[in-house]
């Protein structure tokens, strides 16, 4: 059995999916080493869900990425019966050249070392793994897939910062993220909801990251996020837009260092640092702190305003998709953002927002409400196919 290995690791995680390739992907096995450097555990799934494989590992034996992918590899070489014949990586930056996936060699890699300052927290996570593998499988073929190169179509106004101009070509420009995620769901559209496919649709990524995208006829216009993945909708423990003049207060009137803003605003922002409760909306859902609620309402309201700004970027609107983890599985978040839409004409159908239908607006609801369930492994595990020459 053929299998291609799909890679996302993230700043204290390694996620990973096996896909056989025979008679087309089919998911086999699906796990995760994490705490990686403080109490890493790996646990693994097979295709049916089933757990196969739960070991807690000493802080030391798993101190960063490079010793996960060595442990994760390791587990595979014994567990894993299929013959890996490609590996697809996650790479969150894919600057302004990389349009598309990419097969990998020491040139990519130099370049997507350049782009490590554009993402400092996850650029370098991402790329460990893939040295790791080069140095031990140099035979084996790597494709990087980018967060960012779906959104690479964008008009230059929407691409632009209004500062001087040589910024833009040093790459300070609007870059979008969770581009892997959208071109699942606008691929899933035209099969399963042709009537708005080759419309207007904005995509809600509501998961611990979030953003919205903007869809016309399928291709990204505008995104929610910029430079970086702080910018637009407040996230579970990210700020979201901010006034830059906040953070020249911060380094100027409050002493902060570089390092301590980029700290609070990537880790101790959102709706964690809202509620002071949690960054995860079941939790805060749950609790019956005042705060709690409180985050929960801003978060749902800046959704609104950012519908609105994605709206005017498409001349109107035919469909908003709700997809990710709260997307897609908290029928109570999406009936409160739905709220926020009636003035686009949109009506939730409530029972079917409770089953969650694909399908959850009334049928005279002017704007289409739907959950699309997001796949970014298998996104990454077809690229990877298409490009290994598999
Ligand atoms: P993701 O990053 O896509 O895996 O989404 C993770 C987030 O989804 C978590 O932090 C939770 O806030 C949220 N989430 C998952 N399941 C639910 C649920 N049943 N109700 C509300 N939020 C959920």
């Amino acid at each position: 059995m053929d299998t291609i290995l799909v890679v996302n690791a993230g700043s204290s995680s390694l996620k990973f999916e096996v896909f056989s390739i025979e008679g087309g992907l089919h998911k086999r096995l699906k796990g995760q080493m994490e705490g990686v450097g403080t109490a890493p555990h790996l646990r693994v799934k097979d295709g049916a869900g089933a757990v196969i494989a739960d070991h807690v590992f000493e802080p030391g034996d798993v101190a960063d990425l490079p010793a996960a992918m060595r442990h994760v590899g390791a587990w595979l070489v014994e567990r894993h019966e299929g013959r890996l014949v490609a590996v697809g990586h996650r790479v969150v930056h894919g600057g302004p050249d990389y349009t598309a996936p990419v097969l990998i060699d020491e040139k990519v890699i130099a370049d997507l070392e350049r782009y490590v300052p554009l993402a400092p927290l996850h650029q370098p996570n991402n790329l460990a793994p893939i040295r790791a593998i080069l140095e031990r499988r140099p035979d084996l073929p790597q494709v990087a897939c980018f967060d960012t190169s779906f959104h690479r179509g964008h008009s230059a106004v929407a691409d632009h910062y209004a500062i001087p101009e040589h910024f833009f070509a040093e790459g300070v420009r609007r870059y979008g993220f969770h581009g892997l995620s959208y071109e699942y769901v606008a691929g899933r559209l035209p099969e399963i909801a042709p009537e708005v496919a080759g419309g207007r649709v904005i995509v809600a990524h509501l998961g611990s990251g979030a953003s919205l995208c903007a869809l016309s006829a399928g291709r990204s216009v505008e995104s929610t996020l910029g430079f970086t993945a702080l910018d637009g909708l407040p996230m579970g423990t990210r700020c979201g837009q901010i006034d830059p003049g906040v953070i020249l207060y911060l380094l100027d009137q409050k002493g902060m260092t570089a390092h301590e803003v980029q700290d609070l605003l990537y880790k101790d922002s959102g709706l964690k640092g809202l509620s002071g409760v949690s960054n995860d909306v079941r939790a805060l859902l749950e609790s019956t702190e005042p705060s709690a609620a409180f985050a929960l309402d801003h978060f749902v309201y800046r959704i609104g305003l950012n519908a609105g700004m994605l709206a005017a970027a498409l001349g109107g609107l035919d469909a908003f998709v709700f997809t990710a983890g709260i997307g897609e599985n908290s029928p109570d978040m999406r009936a409160r953002i739905s709220d926020g839409l009636r003035w686009f004409g949109a009506a939730l159908d409530a029972q079917a927002n409770a089953r969650g239908d694909l399908l959850i607006s009334t049928p005279e609801s002017v704007v289409r409400l739907y959950v699309v369930p997001t796949d970014e492994e298998l996104m990454i595990a077809r690229h990877t196919l298409a490009i290994s020459g598999h």
